[in-house]
C-alpha cells in the first residue's frame, strides 16, 4: 500500500528556512566531493553554499582541473536536486558547488515523470546521494502557464499540453481559494505536490528515506535575493521504517 505523504507538508513550512548564519566570504568548503554524509549535513552544507552564493553572486564556483580530472573515475553527488529548466536556476551555481557535487535532473516545472522518477532512482540507487531537494522557483513561467491555460486552449502543443497537465492537478484542491493567486503560492503547492509524487511514486526513494539514508525536502528560491529556503524535511514513517529492518 502506498503511503501518501501529508499534504500538511505546506507552504508554511518554508517559512522556517532561513539560511544559515555564515561568513559569506569565506571559501567554498571544499575542492572535492564530500563523502557519503548523513542528510542533515547536507543539507547544512547546501545552505552554506548558497548563503556563498547570495551574498556574492560572483562567488567562484570550487572547480578546478584537478576536481575534472579526479571526477573521470566515478562520480559520488551529496545531493539530487530536480529544478525548473529555467535558465535563471542553475543549482549548481545557487548551491556553489562545483564537478561532482550535485546530481540535478531539471525540466520545466520539475514534474515527475517516468524518465524523471527513473533518472532520481538511478542517483539514489547508485551514487549515495544523502538528500534529495524538489526546487521550485520565484517567476516560474512553467506554473504560471498552468494556471492561466486551459486544458485543450488553441496552438497548444501536444508536448507543452503534456507537461501542463503534469502540473495542474497540483492545483486543484485550492481552486477556489482566493490566496492562490499568488503564484508564489501556486509554486509553493506544485513543489508539495511534487514532493509527494515522488515519496508516493517511488518505492526506491521511499525505502531509503525510511530508513534515514536519504533525506527529502522541498526548495524555493528567490530570483531577487538569491536565497533559498527549504521546508521540513519530510518525516520518516514510523511503519515503513520497521518494515524496512530498522532497529
Ligand atoms: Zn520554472
Amino acid at each position: 500500500m502506498l503511503r501518501t505523504t501529508s499534504l500538511a507538508l505546506a507552504a508554511a513550512l518554508f517559512l522556517s528556512a532561513a539560511p544559515l548564519a555564515q561568513d559569506p566570504h569565506a571559501p567554498a568548503a571544499s575542492t572535492s566531493p564530500a563523502p557519503a554524509a548523513d542528510p542533515a549535513a547536507v543539507l547544512t552544507r547546501l545552505k552554506a553554499g548558497n548563503e556563498r552564493f547570495a551574498a556574492r553572486a560572483s562567488q567562484p564556483l570550487p572547480i578546478d582541473e584537478h576536481k575534472r580530472k579526479a571526477a573521470v573515475g566515478g562520480q559520488s553527488p551529496m545531493a539530487v536536486v530536480l529544478s525548473c529548466a529555467d535558465s535563471r536556476v542553475p543549482p549548481e551555481v545557487i548551491f556553489n558547488t562545483g564537478l561532482g557535487d550535485l546530481f540535478v535532473v531539471r525540466v520545466a516545472g520539475g514534474v515527475t515523470d517516468q524518465a524523471v522518477l527513473a533518472s532520481i532512482e538511478y542517483a539514489v540507487d547508485h551514487l549515495g546521494p544523502a538528500l534529495v531537494v524538489v526546487m521550485g522557483h520565484e517567476s516560474c513561467g512553467a506554473v504560471k502557464a498552468a494556471i492561466e491555460t486551459p486544458p485543450g486552449a488553441d496552438g497548444e502543443s501536444p508536448h507543452v499540453a503534456y507537461l501542463l497537465q503534469q502540473i495542474r492537478p497540483s492545483f486543484e484542491r485550492l481552486r477556489e481559494d482566493a490566496s492562490v493567486a499568488a503564484l508564489r503560492d501556486a509554486v509553493l503547492v506544485n513543489v508539495e505536490q511534487v514532493v509527494n509524487d515522488l515519496m508516493n511514486k517511488s518505492a526506491t526513494v521511499r525505502a531509503r528515506q525510511a530508513d534515514g539514508r536519504l533525506g527529502v525536502v522541498g526548495a524555493y528560491y528567490e530570483l531577487a535575493s538569491g536565497r533559498v529556503h527549504f521546508s521540513a524535511p519530510v518525516p520518516r514513517p514510523t511503519s515503513v521504517a520497521t518494515t524496512a529492518g530498522r532497529e
